[in-house]
């Protein structure tokens, strides 16, 4: 069986519910999105989640959340006298807006311990991380994440990565930029969105992205682009899935993380890589016309 693991942060949830005044707790965070689409669509990959969380009753029931969406948890780090991070939903005139807080959250001291680290990445076989997930870093636990993840790859394991820029969570935008590339060099698979990447790393078009991080040292480029034509770049063959164009549109939060976890499967099953965009563009595509990060969605044929 395939094991899949994923480095990040969840963070409990408050969502606003029909009665005004009134929040649904949740659980949600981009790279648990993806394990959490992985578990729920490919029950015959064993998906396993990496974080640190607090010693308190919030903490407890997250763990518990995850356990439930059929994620292991035996790697989760527990800090105590942390709690988890928070963000809460806002609707104002049917647009949303998210409140964080986050900053002092347990899953920003994950790499603090290496042997922890280097215990959850041995028994994995592909290793899935973010941008977000080293943004809430400090820099010696980033470059102690890192570190594991160059020896995961230097022994043969497959490190995917979702550059996800997310300038907030930085002081500024040249250490962000800087730590991306840090991430995408020690990546096989890299999986950016173009609007992101145009914007901070002023590429031009989707192949000056693909460019990039094939350059850093990835064998496969997945380059996102909303609507617009999905590029593929494996081992320099290039190729352009278009996206099945949606009529109603609802909430695009996780839209990245759903097309992350298909493409992934895809590539674990070893499907000709255009197949599992195509797949991937079909997943986002209903995760898009369902509210929130987590929309229980059905198997793909
Ligand atoms: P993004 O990260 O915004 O580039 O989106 C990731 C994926 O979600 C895209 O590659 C599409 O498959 C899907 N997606 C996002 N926005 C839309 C949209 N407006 N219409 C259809 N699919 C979308």
């Amino acid at each position: 069986m395939m094991r899949f693991l994923a480095i990040g942060e969840c963070m409990a949830e408050l969502a606003p519910s029909a009665t005004p005044g009134d929040y649904r707790l949740g659980f949600a965070g981009d790279t648990f999105n993806t394990a959490w689409y992985l578990a729920r669509l490919w029950p015959e990959v064993a998906v396993s989640y990496f974080t640190a969380i607090g010693s308190d009753a919030m903490s407890t029931q997250m763990l518990v959340a995850i356990q439930a969406s059929g994620i292991d948890t035996s790697h989760v780090q527990k800090v105590p006298g942390r709690s988890v991070g928070l963000y809460l939903i806002c609707l104002t005139n049917g647009e949303r807006s998210f409140s964080y807080w986050r900053g002092q959250s347990a899953a920003r001291l994950l790499a603090d311990d290496p042997e922890a680290l280097a215990s959850a990445v041995a028994g994995a076989d592909l290793i899935y991380f973010s941008g977000i997930t080293l943004a809430i870093l400090e820099e010696a636990g980033r470059a102690r994440l890192l570190n594991v993840l160059k020896s995961a790859r230097t022994a043969g394991k497959t490190i995917a990565f979702d550059p996800n820029l997310r300038p907030h969570l930085w002081s500024d935008p040249a250490q962000m930029t800087k730590a991306i590339m840090q991430g995408a060099a020690v990546s096989d698979i890299t999986l950016p969105s173009f609007e992101d990447e145009a914007r901070w790393f002023q590429d031009k078009d989707p192949e000056a992205t693909a460019d990039r991080y094939t350059k850093a040292g990835a064998s496969t480029v997945i380059v996102k682009n909303g609507p617009d034509p999905v590029l593929h770049d494996q081992a320099g063959a290039r190729g352009r899935i278009p996206v099945p164009p949606l009529t109603h549109i609802v909430d695009t939060t996780a839209a990245g993380d759903s097309f992350n976890a298909a493409v992934l499967a895809g590539l674990i099953f070893q499907k000709p890589l255009g197949e599992a965009v195509l797949q991937a563009c079909q997943l986002a595509g209903q995760v898009v016309q369902g509210k929130g990060a987590l929309v229980p969605v059905e198997r793909l044929p």
